[in-house]
């Protein structure tokens, strides 16, 4: 059985380190996912940002034009009260001449929070730009590191396998089929055992169960945690 069960060993090795490829290749396309939503994410806050500066010029645009109407508002009211004929059109004139005043005192007041408007936008937005940029910079350096490590991982995942199955076929095929299955609901299925504790569960094997493991005479199994466990010398000589 010692054969057999260094057969085993050797081929939970083989699993349990192509595991760890196998998660690192699946965990590769999620972390370049990630990075391309940031980008993306980027990008649209860079597109809303962009449209209220187009906005906020617009506004501009459109207060400086009340403004200079009121201006010419101002100076028609001017000329009408300075040709008043009678106190009620003086008055109406005055009325007048206020009012624009008034108005062109708030456009004015309104542009000058426009124009802050603007500034800060166009800070944030250059700040913004360059965010972009450099999560597009990351993202793509990041695809290309990415290609090569997953390239780097199934050759050495393929070589990993290199051989697994003649060790299976060391191995009864109903020890196989019990590995097969204990490894679907916990990982590490194969230990290997070096005192009396089990490396998987921590918990203290039956000093029966030690001597037997170094015999080596039958498949063992925790009986606290289901894992096979093979005694370390039977791997080591
Ligand atoms: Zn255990």
């Amino acid at each position: 059985m010692r054969e057999e069960l260094l057969a085993l060993a050797k081929l939970a090795e083989m699993d349990d380190s192509a595991r760890d490829i196998d998660a690192e290749l699946k965990q590769i396309p999620q972390s370049l996912e990630e990075l391309r939503e940031n980008v993306q994410t980027l990008e649209t806050m860079l597109a809303q940002e962009r449209q209220q500066l187009d906005e906020a010029e617009q506004l501009k645009v459109q207060q400086s034009t009340e403004l200079k109407e009121r201006n010419e508002g101002l100076q028609r009211a001017r000329k009408k009260a300075a040709q008043a004929s009678s106190i009620r059109e003086a008055d109406a004139g005055e009325r007048e001449i206020e009012a624009n005043r008034r108005s062109m005192r708030e456009r004015e007041e309104e542009l000058g929070r426009i124009g802050q408007a603007i500034e800060a936008k166009t800070a944030s937005l250059a700040e913004r730009e360059k965010d972009f940029e450099e999560a597009k910079g990351v993202l793509q350096s990041q695809a290309e590191s990415s290609k090569a490590r997953i390239t780097e991982l199934e050759e050495q995942r393929a070589q990993m396998f290199n051989g697994r199955d003649d060790l299976a076929a060391k191995v009864p095929k109903s020890i196989i089929k019990r590995y097969e299955r204990l490894k679907t609901g916990i990982t590490n299925v194969v230990l290997i055992i070096k005192d009396g504790t089990c490396t998987g569960c921590r918990m203290a094997l039956p000093p029966q169960l030690t001597i037997e493991l170094q015999r080596a005479n039958e498949l063992h199994q925790c009986p606290h945690c289901r894992r096979i466990i093979i005694h370390k010398s039977v791997v080591e000589d």
